[in-house]
């Protein structure tokens, strides 16, 4: 074990960055997430998320409710109160442990001339008790002796977006523990906290109780040599989770946790990452930095990660931030699940599961607007509905609308190419034909609702929407979503075939239920037939959408500010995100390279990157385009997101899909995996500088590994499993459970100069110091 590769340090407090530093900070078990402020400041959005709590806010727009801030500690030694960010702290290191889940703080604070104060802080959201986050504070002193005032606080008033979604606090306290009840301001749900805080050695502490906050408070004189510490373990419940009894699961959940003791309730933690780690360990050798950066994308991705409820996702911003209002996107369908399930398939199988808990939201949505079958919507919330907001408010208080949620149709074809996808990577046939196919059933009835027949050309064709290039908002036949829609109604053929004739029961009772007609068969089968896709048959290029070519053509390097932005960059060639390029993604296996270079150079050097989500595909689509080099600039790019802050808001929350996609990167792109329904496909690839990748994953139910060397590449088996078709350069071979596969890496390009217009990489690359 390489130690830089699995510890994040920070080795000063800046204020100016506190919002980035909460958020880089965070810790999740995937019930609660807790942004890493400190216990001492205000700054930095202090809060503490429980997944599924969402309200209205006072615009209406559905919203992540904030519910709690359990971290705050005071210190105070001789009437002086500790800050982090002052100019009396003698030594600072904060440490984010990535391989226990765990935040840490190592303080020296010079209190007067005489006397030196050792401030170490921990805290952690229990992996092992997934209600419950636990806090240690501790004080040494030397010098002299030093009096000393210790004030905790755990409170359930706290905003989000400046305003407070929960209301009708109400604190209890008992023989030293506060229990803090609310409701959302709705009155939909209710939640609880239950505190206890505990020091040693033991003293008496006051504790009140009022306003939604407890407070306690201990004051103690601390010889030179002597050790004071504070316990804080907090237990979280909500009825919408635990029911009725909600107030004694939070109660007894945080019990359970200060009875054991904080020591062994960190390691009952530490065990369970460990148990993550062991199918999770992403090997970068030779960099240590994007080594580090890619355990840290997977430790965040892999926490915030939902394990106890399918009615809750990973949000754009996983659990943790304000941004996107805790809303999903397509993010999670595209970017999370396929790192997770390839990871952990017990987990990705929830985030395919919360599509199916969703679909009568998304049934809504569809005979809404007059549609059928299932609009899953592109921002949804808690029962898959659409909770789009309908407008943002400008700095200067003008209402701006915010109409893509109509046209952005893309999200049903991509819950249905997630479905299968999740289907390929787990061979999980229960699933595909239950949950798995009434999905696809509902999307691809909502294809043929949308779908418009042009008669005098005998195709159908999807007019009025936006593929994930949202500068493009009403436009007609967008490649991405006409390919994918198509392939959506396939793939519901495919599922009802293999349920006629594995279980030709079920298949009779399924279409009863979903009133599958003979003739619904007939449209299904024809639509897709049917359905128009602007493709050159001769290069493979793909036309963005009717009419691309005849736009401006504009530099993204050289582009105005205010055409960045829609509607002005609607009549130019700028592209905000990977679009053709995620097509090619996606459908990497069916797309000959030439095709995909022949679309590489056209549509890279026009898009903008104006997400985080566009990094990550470009990393893949390069590296398998044998671009090892210019994958590597836009995986640095992805993998540290919110690391680095790359795009300047990570204080609104993490970037679920360049954690996810960053993960993508290593496994897919990189590694050159595919995961197919009847065999694995394997073409790797090294950027310059790494002496190595060792990527564990999961394929079917087999445990692998594909380590992958500058000369080549094996792959095993990690545990006993059945034997795999393994295709590799084009090549079928049979990979047994004792054998190892060998190969050589996917040749590389020559390295491309695109001329004309300006590379869009190229600013951040020259940030990154890449060539
Ligand atoms: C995003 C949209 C999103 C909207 C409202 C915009 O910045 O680009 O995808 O729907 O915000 O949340
Ligand atoms: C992107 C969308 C994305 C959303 C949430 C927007 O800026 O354009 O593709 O789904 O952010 O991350």
């Amino acid at each position: 074990m390489n130690p830089n590769t699995w510890t994040v340090t920070w080795h000063a407090f800046d204020p100016a960055r506190s919002g980035h530093e909460a958020t880089a900070f965070t810790c999740s078990n995937g019930y609660i997430a807790t942004r890493g402020t400190h216990p001492e400041r205000d700054d930095g959005l202090p809060a503490t998320n429980v997944a599924g709590l969402f309200t209205d806010d006072s615009l209406g727009f559905r919203t992540l409710a904030t519910c709690a801030h359990w971290l705050t500690v005071r210190l105070e030694a001789d009437g002086k109160v500790l800050d982090p960010g002052g100019s009396d702290i003698t030594g600072y290191q904060r440490c984010y442990d990535l391989r226990r889940g765990l935040v840490r703080r190592r303080l020296q604070w010079r209190v007067g001339r005489r006397r030196q104060l050792s401030v170490e802080t921990e805290h952690f959201c229990s992996l092992a008790s997934r209600r419950v986050g636990v806090q240690l504070y501790r004080v040494r002193a030397s010098g002299a002796p030093a009096r000393v005032k210790l004030t905790a606080q755990v409170t359930g008033r706290i905003k989000t977006r400046n305003e407070e979604l929960v209301a009708g606090h109400r604190v209890t306290t008992r023989d030293g523990a506060a229990t803090i009840t609310a409701r959302t301001v709705t009155g939909e749900y209710q939640v609880a906290q239950h505190a206890i805080v505990r020091v040693s050695p033991a003293a008496e502490m006051r504790l009140v109780g009022r306003q939604g906050t407890a407070t306690w408070q201990v004051t103690f004189t601390l010889r030179p040599g002597q050790t004071m510490t504070l316990y804080k373990v907090v237990g979280f419940a909500a009825d919408r989770d635990a029911g009725p009894t909600y107030v004694d699961e939070a109660a007894a959940a945080a019990e359970a946790v200060a009875r054991r003791g904080y020591a062994a309730e960190l390691r009952r933690h530490a065990a369970a990452w460990a148990d993550v780690w062991r199918d999770a360990d992403l090997e970068i050798v030779g960099d240590d930095a994007a080594a580090l950066a890619l355990h840290y994308a997977t430790a965040q991705l892999l926490g915030h990660s939902p394990r106890d409820d399918d009615r809750v996702s990973l949000a754009a911003k996983p659990l943790c931030g304000e941004g996107y209002r805790g809303h999903v996107f397509w993010d999670t369908d595209l970017f999370m699940t396929p790192a997770i399930t390839a990871l952990r398939p017990e987990l990705g199988k929830r985030l395919a599961n919360y599509r199916w808990e969703t679909l009568p939201g998304a049934r809504k949505n569809a005979a809404k607007w007059g549609y059928r079958g299932a609009w899953y919507p592109w921002e949804s919330s808690d029962d898959g509905t659409e909770t789009t907001p309908r407008y943002w408010l400008n700095t200067d208080g003008r209402r701006m609308p915010v109409t893509c949620w109509k046209y952005e149709i893309h999200s049903v074809c991509d819950v249905a190419y997630a479905a299968w996808d999740y289907y390929a990577a787990t061979a999980d046939l229960d699933w595909l034909l239950t949950k798995g196919a009434e999905v696809l059933v509902e999307t691809a009835r909502f294809w043929v609702s949308r779908a418009t027949y042009a008669a005098e050309r005998k195709r159908y064709e999807i007019l009025d929407v936006c593929g994930p290039d949202e500068c493009h908002e009403r436009v007609n036949n967008s490649a991405y979503i006409n390919v994918l829609a198509a392939r959506n109604i396939a793939q519901a053929l495919r599922v009802l075939e293999m349920l006629r004739r594995r279980r030709p029961r079920d298949h009779e009772r399924f279409r009863a239920a979903l009133k599958l007609s003979a003739r619904e068969l007939t449209d299904l089968r024809r639509v897709a037939a049917r359905m128009y896709i602007a493709r050159d048959p001769k290069t493979g290029w793909y036309r963005q959408f009717d009419g691309f070519e005849d736009l401006a053509l504009i530099d993204p390097l050289t582009a105005p500010e205010r055409i960045e932005h829609p509607p002005a960059a609607a009549a130019t060639q700028l592209i905000k995100q990977a679009d053709i390029i995620m097509l090619l993604y996606l459908l990497r296996d069916q797309h000959p390279r030439q095709a995909m270079q022949i679309n590489w150079d056209y549509y890279v050097p026009r898009t903008q990157h104006n997400t985080s989500l566009s990094a990550a595909t470009h990393a893949s689509v390069a590296a398998q385009l044998g671009l090892p080099r210019t994958a590597l600039r836009y995986f640095t790019e992805a993998v540290n997101m919110d690391l680095l802050n790359w795009r300047g808001d990570s204080d609104r929350g993490l970037h679920g899909a360049a954690l996810g996609g960053a993960i993508c990167g290593a496994l897919f792109g990189f590694g050159g995996l595919q995961f197919h329904e009847d065999h694995l496909s394997v073409d790797p690839i090294l950027p310059p500088g790494w002496q190595g990748l060792r990527l564990p994953f999961m394929y079917q139910g087999r445990r692998l590994l594909l380590e992958v060397t500058p000369t080549g590449f094996e792959l095993r088996f990690r545990a006993a499993g059945k034997a795999v078709t393994v295709v590799n350069a084009g090549q079928r071979r049979m990979l047994r459970s004792r054998g190892v596969l060998k190969g050589t890496l996917l040749p590389q390009a020559a390295q491309r100069t695109i001329k004309g217009i300006g590379r869009p990489d190229a600013r951040r690359a020259a940030r990154l110091g890449h060539p």
